[in-house]
């Protein structure tokens, strides 16, 4: 991992090569293990930037679990409510599950601030957000995030599933933007 590389209009450095996000997600699954191991807890995984870290993270866990997938969509209130947040392909029943949010990155935390009250209207069983990145210099809207894997600083970061318009989510480590 020792060149920059090129995404569309922009250089990216190295940044968190495989091994260092590897050991990360490792401790995660130890950390999850040993809260939700007897729960057969339920992930909800966010597409599309979490599905390099869903995968992997999933194949590291040795106990029952499941795992779905959702995209979420914003729409512009016809009032002036803002944003609402929307579940796409929420096809599981929730109610009464362990569920854990699998995010690749929480950056102003606002995608999840929003949506996390669709969740739990839904009644689950417990409710806890897994992110592997968070960026807590650009965090605005609270979160209780109880499972962290790397905390970064406040630059913009593409490969292991993260894009840049689009691109970029094949690099198999994580560069950070230029200065
Ligand atoms: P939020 O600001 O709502 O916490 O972040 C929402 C989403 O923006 C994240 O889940 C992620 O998909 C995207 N995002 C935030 N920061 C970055 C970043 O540094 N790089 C990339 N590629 N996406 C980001
Ligand atoms: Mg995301
Ligand atoms: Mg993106």
């Amino acid at each position: 991992m020792s060149a920059s590389v090129q995404v569309l209009d922009k250089s990216f450095v190295p940044f968190l090569d495989a091994e260092t996000i590897d050991a990360s997600i490792a401790t995660l699954a130890a950390q999850i293990k040993a809260d939700y191991g007897d729960k057969t807890p339920l992930f909800i995984a966010i597409l599309n930037g979490s599905f390099m870290f869903s995968s992997d993270l999933f194949k590291k866990l040795d106990f029952p679990a499941e795992i779905c997938f959702i995209k979420l969509a914003s729409y512009k209130g016809t009032k002036s409510s803002g944003h609402v947040i929307t579940a796409i392909g929420l096809d599981t029943v929730i109610k009464n599950r362990h569920v854990i949010i699998l995010e690749d990155i929480v950056d102003t935390g606002k995608t999840l601030s929003a949506f996390l009250p669709e969740i739990e209207h839904q009644q689950p069983a417990s409710l806890s957000i897994c992110t592997l990145l968070h960026k807590p210099e650009a965090q605005v809207h609270p979160l209780d995030l109880k499972y962290i894997g790397i905390t970064i600083p406040n630059k913009f970061v593409v490969g292991y599933g993260l894009d840049y318009d689009g691109f970029g989510r094949n690099l198999p480590e994580i560069y950070q933007l230029k200065d």
